[in-house]
């Protein structure tokens, strides 16, 4: 059979029933005494707490949850995608990262998106093979299972499995990012034959299986992650992304991805980027991402300020100052460190905090700012960045999980398959989307995060373990891109300096500094007292394009007196839904 021919028996086998509106209200904060988990996807919570009701540990359930999320979140993750796992191992009191982030083919080179020197447009390098880097996400599964899980890919993909082969309700989140991707779904048969009828958005409560991914995820699970890397899904990959599905009279600029691309994929393990906030330990994402470096650097700002001691709007202008500044940092130096000679230890030191932060002005916002010298204080030994131990091994698209158990271990997952809906491809006869993660490569140079072969843009994920007197205290992480950095570091500023719960400190409206002369805010936000507080100091709201909601966190905090509480969205993308077990477990 062809490759053609596969699609349309794929989606042929689709059936699409009417469901029952949704009985059920979430829950979006819960505490437990045993494991937990917070995720924005029902099924997928769910999917983790059956596994850690199982007996398996955080890493199998979130696992569990990542591939559910694939199923019934499949335009912000997947298969198709990458991401980074930040996970804090109990028995052994050390944190480990996890980059399986997407890699350019080994035909990549700085003028893939350009035409005649100069940078082709977004929406077009987007919706496209050209746009779609190795993924990285089951090598990633593979390694954090092998290494630190307890259970196998068959029984963690199960629940996964369960929900694709039965289907699960389309809700209204659903439904509206299917509508507003419309015109890329249509150009690719396999995806409109998957996620639209007659050219249209299936409507919410629409029962939608998926027999396709169940195929690919019953593959994975009876060979491991090489029957994602070679043989007949590895060749239907590079034939979707060298020769794309279009429907007639469509065009996309093609791939050029091999199968030794695919084959190749390594997950990379990492030491995380340790730093440290009003005693607590804050471990975050490393290089190709910049999360866990601007989280740090911007802390390390904000750690010169008694924050508790000052009125909130002011509170509130230094968080936005600090975030420009760790901005401009971040984009000036940071990308893929296999590639690119970054000044981390510089950006990271007290003394460049110091420096970064006399350039604030208390009274006032400044606009867009140029980077500092971080490589003047690469040899700053005030705060050696080395781990206490030797470690054995080293929009608002995304989503994040959490999950912790019973043991005590913990991990903080974010992934991707970069915009809604990624690159529009759908895999004909798999049934999952592939990512668009090249264009998180700079179009044009000079810059250190321009696309070269074998490279991984840099992302801004930010999976985070907040650590206080060596035990975890709270995790925290988010999609939306460039605001996922500033999402995390306000979450853990509303936490820890203005005193929120976590519940209270995620469901605050969120402002996002990224080093330029508007603030991306929330609908609603203007007009507030809040927001008038801030504009006494100049602070400007972007008001074109405004973002519909900034962000999407799930968190888990450690209590002092031994329970667990789950937190995830309370009114954001649909509400998430946060489980724990309770004793017994
Ligand atoms: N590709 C983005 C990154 O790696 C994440 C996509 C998003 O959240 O919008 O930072």
């Amino acid at each position: 059979m062809t490759t053609s021919c596969k699609a349309l028996a794929g989606a042929l086998i689709l059936s699409i029933v009417l469901a029952p509106p949704l009985a059920l209200a979430k829950t979006p904060v819960a505490t437990g005494t045993g494991g937990a988990v917070a995720t924005i996807s029902e099924k997928a919570s769910e999917s983790a707490l059956a596994i850690l009701n199982k007996g398996g540990n955080a890493i199998d359930a979130a696992v569990a949850a990542a591939a559910t999320l694939g199923v019934t979140d499949p335009f912000s993750c997947g298969i198709g995608g990458g991401g980074f796992m930040v996970i804090y191992l109990a028995k052994d009191k050390r944190v480990i990262t996890i980059d399986h982030r997407e890699t350019a083919p080994s035909s990549f080179s700085p003028a893939v998106f350009q035409e005649n020197g100069k940078a082709i447009d977004f929406d077009t390098a987007v919706a496209s093979g050209a746009a779609v880097g190795v993924p990285g996400t089951v090598r990633g599964w593979h390694e954090a299972l092998q290494r630190y899980g307890t259970m196998s890919f068959k029984q963690v993909l199960a629940p996964a499995i369960d929900v694709a082969t039965r289907g699960f309700p389309v809700s209204e989140t659903f439904h509206k990012l299917t509508a507003e991707n419309e015109r890329k779904f249509q150009l690719f048969t396999s995806t409109s034959q998957l996620y639209l009828r007659n050219g249209k958005a299936v409507p919410t409560g629409t029962v939608l299986k998926n027999p396709d991914m169940a195929k690919a995820y019953r593959e994975i699970a009876a060979r491991g992650y090489k029957a994602f890397y070679e043989g007949p899904m590895a060749q239907a990959m590079v034939d979707a992304v060298n020769r794309p599905p279009l429907a007639k009279g469509a065009q996309v600029r093609p791939g050029t991805m091999s199968l030794a691309d695919l084959a190749n994929y390594e997950a990379r393990i990492r030491q995380p980027i340790r730093s440290t906030y009003r005693g607590y330990d804050v471990y975050g994402m490393p290089l190709p991402s910049s999360g866990g470096i601007a989280v740090a650097e911007a802390l390390n700002i904000l750690e010169g300020y008694d924050l508790k001691n000052l009125p909130r709007p002011n509170v509130e202008h230094l968080y936005l100052e600090a975030s420009r500044l760790a901005f401009a940092d971040r984009n000036a130096y940071l990308a893929d460190p296999e590639y690119v000679d970054a000044p981390v230890d510089g950006i990271l030191s007290k003394q460049f905090a110091a420096q970064r932060r006399s350039l604030i002005r208390p009274d006032k916002a400044a606009g867009v700012v140029p980077a500092g010298d971080a490589f003047l204080y690469e040899n700053d030994q005030s705060f050696p960045l080395r781990p206490q131990q030797k470690l054995i091994q080293e929009g608002t698209h995304t989503t994040h999980l959490t999950v912790s158990d019973k043991e005590g271990n913990v991990v903080s997952y974010t992934f991707t398959i970069e915009s809604w809906g990624g690159s529009g491809i759908v895999v004909p006869g798999y049934g999952f989307l592939l990512n668009n993660e090249m264009t998180d490569f700079d179009f044009t140079g000079p810059a250190p995060n321009i696309p070269e072969a074998g490279k991984r843009p840099r992302s801004s994920m930010a999976p985070t373990i907040v650590m206080k007197d060596g035990k975890p205290a709270f995790s925290i992480g988010s999609p939306g891109g460039a605001t996922i950095i500033t999402t995390v570091l306000q979450t853990i500023v509303n936490h820890i300096d203005l005193g929120m719960s976590m519940d209270k400190a995620i469901d605050a409206p969120r402002l996002s500094q990224r080093n330029a002369r508007e603030t991306s805010v929330e609908p609603g936000f203007i007009g507030t007292q809040q927001a008038k507080g801030l504009e006494n100091f100049g602070h400007k709201w972007e008001t074109s394009p405004a973002p519909e909601e900034i962000g999407a966190a799930n968190a888990i905090v450690f209590n002092p007196d031994g329970t667990v509480t789950a937190v995830s969205e309370g009114h954001r993308h649909g509400i998430g839904t946060a489980l724990v077990q309770k004793r017994g477990h």
